[in-house]
């Protein structure tokens, strides 16, 4: 009888790659998805740790998932990704009905992992060799969408933010070879795809272990495949992003003009204590050089609020910055508490009423400038690629601009996958609306 497999999948585009290379992997033994969770035989729980929420929704999901263990005592369930490889032994022993926790360096076994769960029934965890190679399984992945499709191009970080955990449950940086990042677009290219997103911590320190090649060069070979028609990646640490790549950004064919480039925080004194390795004005640098290259660059970025020893100073700061920079989009968080990471030794924490203060400024005041933003776009034609209809209602289509703007209109003759121009008459702060034109 036919297995199915019930992948869940928490935190960044990185997860929602690996969730589809172990779909791949699952496939070969004989498993195939099913939406219906009741009915699966196995269920992974791909997960996230970079903040306290995303823990405590996961473990609050793991506990759920006890009653169709208790329906279906068969059923194997096993947790992979980032809080697996930080809690391990820890997380069977919190919610006994796992049965295997597999860390981040040790995906690539998943087959044998499953399969001799299969045989023995001996409950497993391997959080081992967290920086070791990256072992990418012989399979392709099961991509969610049809139209656009992640690619991985290396993993780990040695940056070693002092907020963050990602260095530690990731492990070292470690780049694949370009030949199998190409083989995979290819891939994905004939299959349909169109659009490509390069993946990795820091894509910038792409190939640093490689004599011959860097992130800039390997976007320019991407961007010469044939059939693809948009090139997006992230994520780029300021800090390295380098003139090389601006240049084969603004000479380039399809390579769209977004940055996610997280900036994290708007004062100096901040920004030196996340261990950021650059200054405001820095950043305002690079923006500038980016906007000179890139006329019609879209800019988006990662906030953090409520960090150890802020002030009101410092975050009276942020905001001007916002107000200079004028970001397309920021992504605002509230600093959580790390175990392990430098920041949670820092004195001077910010009570979380202050924190929830302050994110809700900050966002009032990115928000405006979104809206102001898209407001520039109301009545101009931009070029869509067509993702589906939407969430809500089957007759509207959605799709996103290359400045990687959501756009919904009217669904008429087009299909997925399509490029279409689209004339925008209605703006709102995270997305456009408009008619085909
Ligand atoms: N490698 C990427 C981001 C990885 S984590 C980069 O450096 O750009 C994604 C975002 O989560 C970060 O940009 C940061 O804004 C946020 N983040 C990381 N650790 C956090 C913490 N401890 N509390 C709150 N937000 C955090
Ligand atoms: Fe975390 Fe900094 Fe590495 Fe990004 S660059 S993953 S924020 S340590």
């Amino acid at each position: 009888m036919d297995k199915k497999f019930k992948i869940l999948t928490y935190g960044c585009q990185m997860n929602v790659a690996e969730s589809e290379r172990m779909a791949g992997q699952l496939a070969k033994i004989g498993y195939s998805a099913t939406d219906d969770i009741s009915t699966a035989d196995l269920i992974l729980i791909n997960s996230c740790c970079v903040r306290a929420t995303a823990e405590d929704k996961i473990y609050g999901k793991i506990g759920e998932l006890n009653r169709y263990k208790l329906q279906n005592p068969a059923l194997i369930i096993g947790v992979t990704g980032c809080l697996a490889q930080k809690d391990g032994d820890e997380l069977i022993k919190k919610s006994p009905h796992v049965d295997f926790v597999l860390g981040t360096a040790r995906r690539g076994e998943l087959i044998d992992i499953v399969k001799s769960f299969e045989s023995a029934r001996k409950k497993f965890v391997d959080t081992s060799n967290v920086s070791g190679q990256i072992i990418e399984p012989e399979v392709f992945p099961i991509r969610a969408g049809k139209v656009s499709a992640f690619v991985p191009i290396m993993y780990g970080c040695n940056n070693f933010c002092t907020y963050c955990i990602v260095p530690y449950v990731r492990g070292r940086e470690r780049s694949r070879p370009a030949q199998e990042i190409f083989d995979e677009i290819k891939d994905a290219v004939k299959n349909g795809f169109k659009e490509i997103t390069l993946l990795g911590q820091n894509v910038n320190s792409y190939g640093k272990e490689f004599s011959d090649t860097n992130f800039a060069k390997l976007l320019a070979a991407v961007d010469k495949i044939e059939g693809v028609e948009r090139l997006r990646f992230m994520t780029s640490h300021p800090k390295d992003l380098s003139d090389e790549l601006i240049d084969v950004m603004a000479n380039g064919k399809n390579i769209c003009e977004h940055i996610h480039l997280p900036v994290q925080y708007g004062s100096n004194e901040i920004l030196r204590r996340m261990n950021r390795v650059y200054t405001v004005e820095k950043y305002l640098a690079l923006v500038k050089k980016i906007r000179a290259a890139i006329p019609n660059i879209s800019l988006t970025t990662d906030l953090i609020v409520g960090f150890p020893g802020e002030t009101e100073t410092d975050f009276k700061m942020t905001l001007d910055f916002l107000r200079e920079v004028q970001f397309d989009m920021a992504f605002t968080f509230i600093y959580s508490e790390r175990t392990g990471t430098p920041a949670a030794n820092f004195e001077n924490k910010v009570d979380d009423a202050t924190k929830h203060r302050r994110l809700n400024e900050l966002m009032a005041v990115q928000n405006k400038i979104s809206l102001e933003k898209n407001l520039h776009l109301d009545g101009q034609t931009v070029e869509v690629l067509v993702e589906g209809a939407s969430k809500t209602d089957k007759n509207i289509f959605t799709g996103r601009t290359r400045t990687n703007k959501a756009v919904l209109f009217p669904h008429g003759s087009e299909n997925v996958g399509d490029l279409i121009s689209v004339k925008v008459n209605q703006v709102q702060t995270w997305i456009l609306k408009g008619q085909r034109a």
